[in-house]
């Protein structure tokens, strides 16, 4: 039985590498970081600032080249054309450490990033908001690398979860969180990304809701998450593009494999062969 069981495996291999790294041959990454720490101990949604300065080494060695969302926009909407293996790189939320940690090695290895930023979390000096611990960015900070390597999508007001909240209270959030960017004076692109990567994924009419306000407030673009590349051909629903999480536990060698969109057939993989 040998002789069949190796060609079996094989052939397993292939159909899961076409059905979760279909896009490998030539997709875009998008690369989802959430805290970025020199103090605190790595988790899930922690990576190492250490660890992110190999990571920024890594692609820029292989070279990739980071762009920001308007590029991804200006090759979809007017064919301009991207850089080779262009990568997105995507910080959430807009904790501090985008500024204090990330920016610095951003200007050092010459990378850009994207930021979604939770509206209502964005420090000043006469309201610190309601998360005030000096966790989040300040708008100065916001406003001065919005000058050179960073551009920003939408991220709610207060980090609401949209497969919790009703259509109504979605057209509210998005309404107010864009006025405090726009009072604020932090420009983001017409771009939002799903907390909690909450998408209304098996209620289709209220996910259908769900991208009409996205539209009725200029939104053309949203990303979700889930270990896949996005295909170059952006055929699709423009309100469902992918992102891999870079998980703040994962080896270099686990980084690479999320890198290429074959994490999740790898780690499949190691749970059959256990
Ligand atoms: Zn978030």
């Amino acid at each position: 039985m040998a002789y069949l069981f190796i060609p079996a495996v094989l052939v397993f291999i292939l159909i899961l590498m076409w059905l979760y790294a279909g896009p490998f041959f030539k997709g875009m990454p998008v690369l989802v970081y959430h805290k970025i720490s020199s103090t605190k101990q790595p988790d899930y949604y922690t990576v190492a600032a250490s660890r992110m300065r190999e990571h920024l080494e890594y692609i820029t060695k292989k070279g990739y080249n980071t762009i920001f969302i308007s590029d991804m926009i200006d090759y979809i909407e007017k064919g301009k054309p991207l850089p080779p293996k262009p990568l997105m790189i995507a910080l959430e939320d807009g904790f501090r450490d985008s500024y204090t940690d990330v920016y610095p090695m951003l200007k050092e290895f010459n990378c850009k990033a994207n930021i979604f930023i939770v509206a209502g979390f964005v420090q000043t000096p006469d309201n610190l908001g309601p998360r005030a611990e000096g966790e989040f960015l300040h708008v100065d900070e916001a406003k001065l690398m919005g000058k050179d390597l960073v551009e920003y999508g939408l991220h709610t007001m207060y980090h609401h979860n949209y497969g919790v909240i009703s259509p109504e209270e979605m057209d509210e959030d998005m309404r107010i969180s864009k006025k405090r960017l726009d009072e604020l004076g932090i420009p983001y692109q017409p771009c939002f990304a799903y907390p909690y990567a909450a998408y209304n994924k098996n209620d289709p009419a209220k996910k259908q809701a769900m991208f009409d306000v996205l539209k009725k407030h200029g939104v053309r673009y949203a990303f979700k998450c889930g270990d896949r590349l996005n295909n170059m051909s952006f055929k699709g629903n423009m309100f469902l593009l992918k992102r891999l999480t870079v998980n703040g536990n994962y080896t270099m060698q686990q980084f690479k494999l999320t890198l290429m969109g074959l994490i999740r057939i790898t780690q499949r993989l190691e749970r059959i062969l256990k």
